[in-house]
């Protein structure tokens, strides 16, 4: 018998389906509401909201209507202040993990910590956290020195999405870089995405094959695929269903199946439904 293993934390993350469900209320209400940005990473997910109207666009100037959605990501509290100003009604769906890390951010800023956040300075979780504070600086991948008064108190945080080895890493390079100073730091790698990997590690050893299914551009998916990378050596990232269609499942004998935080449960089943017409039949 041919296997179909699936991950039992798959589908949507509590943070994502609240973001989206909250953009789903709105656009049955009002027709049409703004964002910048993808407010989660997937677009098949995006596909469906713009056709209920969500608007995205790149840069808050070119909104034109009244009222706006933040990404699951949140944003700077500069955008908040704009919106403000610009008299557009703001609904916050930013995921509660994030806002607890503003929060955080804004706290140590008032105690007059200098605020190393490590991540990916391109994602917007990152670009938004940035603005929380007023001393904040990314220290990204390369190991290169941050510019910090020695006089100043060091707090680190981290990127939700980061794994837990990434995170260790990049702190203790950062303590390489500055020996002798009194660094804070705190634990703010979510739950989720960690059970999320130790999962995909499980399955990855025992499955002849895996796919990852999620977004090219979602954080969360491209570590997963990553991981699975470093347990299988037949690990597939699929974003859409034709970029199944076109592998071959000669020699396959079982197949594991993860996925990001951002992918719906309406994929999912999609996906399950084509493996299980190959003859696969999904075991624990
Ligand atoms: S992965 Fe975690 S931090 Fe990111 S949206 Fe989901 S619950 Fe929130």
């Amino acid at each position: 018998m041919k296997k179909l293993f699936v991950a039992k934390n798959i589908g949507f993350c509590f943070g994502v389906k609240r973001t989206v469900e909250m953009a789903e209320r709105l656009l049955a209400e009002y027709g049409e509401i703004y964002s910048t940005g993808d407010i989660v990473h997937n677009p098949l997910v995006m596909d469906a909201l713009k056709a209920k109207g969500l608007k995205v666009v790149k840069k808050t100037a070119e909104i034109k209507g009244e009222r706006f959605i933040v990404r699951s990501h949140g944003i700077g509290i500069d955008v908040f202040d704009y919106l403000e100003k610009r008299g557009i009604k703001v609904f916050d769906a930013t995921c509660p993990s994030v806002k607890k890390i503003q929060s955080l951010i804004k706290k140590l800023d008032n105690r007059k910590y200098s605020i190393i956040i490590i991540g990916n300075e391109q994602h917007p979780e990152v670009i938004g956290l940035k603005k929380h504070g007023k001393n904040t600086v990314v220290f990204g991948g390369s190991c290169s020195p941050v510019k910090i008064k020695k006089s100043e108190r060091v707090a680190v945080i981290g990127q939700t999405t980061l794994s837990f080895e990434e995170y260790i890493r990049r702190i203790r390079c950062l303590m390489e870089l500055s020996p002798g100073r009194e660094v804070m730091v705190y634990n703010t790698i979510c739950k989720v995405t960690g059970e999320r990997q130790k999962e995909a590690v499980e399955i990855s050893k025992k499955a002849d094959a895996v796919f990852v299914l999620g977004g090219r551009h979602s954080s969360n998916t491209a570590k997963l695929f990553e991981t699975v990378k470093k347990h299988n050596r037949r690990a597939f990232y699929i974003e859409q269903m034709k970029d199944i269609e076109g592998i071959s499942l000669a020699g396959i004998n079982s197949i594991g199946l993860v996925s990001g935080t951002s992918t719906s449960d309406g994929f999912i089943s999609e996906v399950k439904k084509y493996i299980k017409k190959k003859r696969y039949r999904e075991v624990q």
